[in-house]
């Protein structure tokens, strides 16, 4: 998701409450961060954060980091959650690939990318949020029984993450390519583009991945 730049996107955010602010300090501090000792879980590219922060307000137990690179998607994402009552969400602005600089390894519970950018040219590979190169980001933070969970309606970014996983060193331990009529669509919760490319007819694909 691209929007235009957003004239004083970078100085609201830098001044909001909901914010991680300095996030390279936070690594192995993220307990202090959110007070408590529950469960992290965090969402890579959650674009205007619909479905990071409705978990959040489902799952008061866990607590939720939303992970977006560009300031002006983020901003919108803050204008939501000004609106809303939680205590277990934060955002970032940073770029994924510096993950394993903000937590420490087992900080993390989960990673979700959702409807990730295809990046189809095959010279841009890496950049994919399913590439070897970033699950080698997530294996550094995760716990050891943690998961990568993906969803999106591009097919040919689903068959390679189904490939590039394992070559990873990764086991993908459920997949469908239809999620909304699958057992695994029980309780799935949409994200903006879900609900944009699921109206139009589009299957929604979805694989969850755990460590060999
Ligand atoms: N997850 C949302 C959804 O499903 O509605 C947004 C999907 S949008 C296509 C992908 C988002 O991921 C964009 O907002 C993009 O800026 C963000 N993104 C892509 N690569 C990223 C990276 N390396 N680090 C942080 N955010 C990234």
């Amino acid at each position: 998701m691209r929007l235009r730049h957003i004239p004083g996107s970078e100085e609201e955010i830098a001044g909001s409450p909901y914010v991680v602010h300095s996030p390279f300090e936070k690594k192995g501090c993220w307990k202090e961060v959110f007070g408590n000792e529950n469960p992290i879980e965090i969402e890579v590219g959650m674009g205007k954060g619909r479905f990071i922060m409705e978990l959040a307000a489902i799952h008061p137990e866990i607590n939720y980091v939303g992970i977006e690179r560009y300031p002006s998607v983020l901003l919108r994402g803050l204008q939501k959650r000004a609106l809303l009552e939680l205590d277990n969400i934060f955002f970032m602005c940073v770029d994924a690939k510096n993950l394993a600089d903000i937590f420490a390894p087992g900080e993390v519970q989960k990673v979700y990318l959702n409807f990730s950018d295809p990046w189809p040219k095959d010279r841009h590979a890496k950049r994919r949020l399913t590439s070897e190169d970033f699950m080698a980001v997530y294996d550094q933070i995760l716990t050891t029984d943690g998961t990568v969970e993906f969803k999106t309606d591009n097919k040919d970014l689903f068959e390679y993450s189904l490939e590039s996983i394992p070559r990873a060193g990764w086991l993908v331990k459920e997949f469908t390519y239809d999620l909304h009529h699958s057992q695994m669509g029980e309780g799935n919760v949409m994200t903006e583009y879900e609900e944009k490319f699921s109206s139009q007819g589009n299957p929604i694909y979805k694989l969850i991945a755990e460590r060999k």
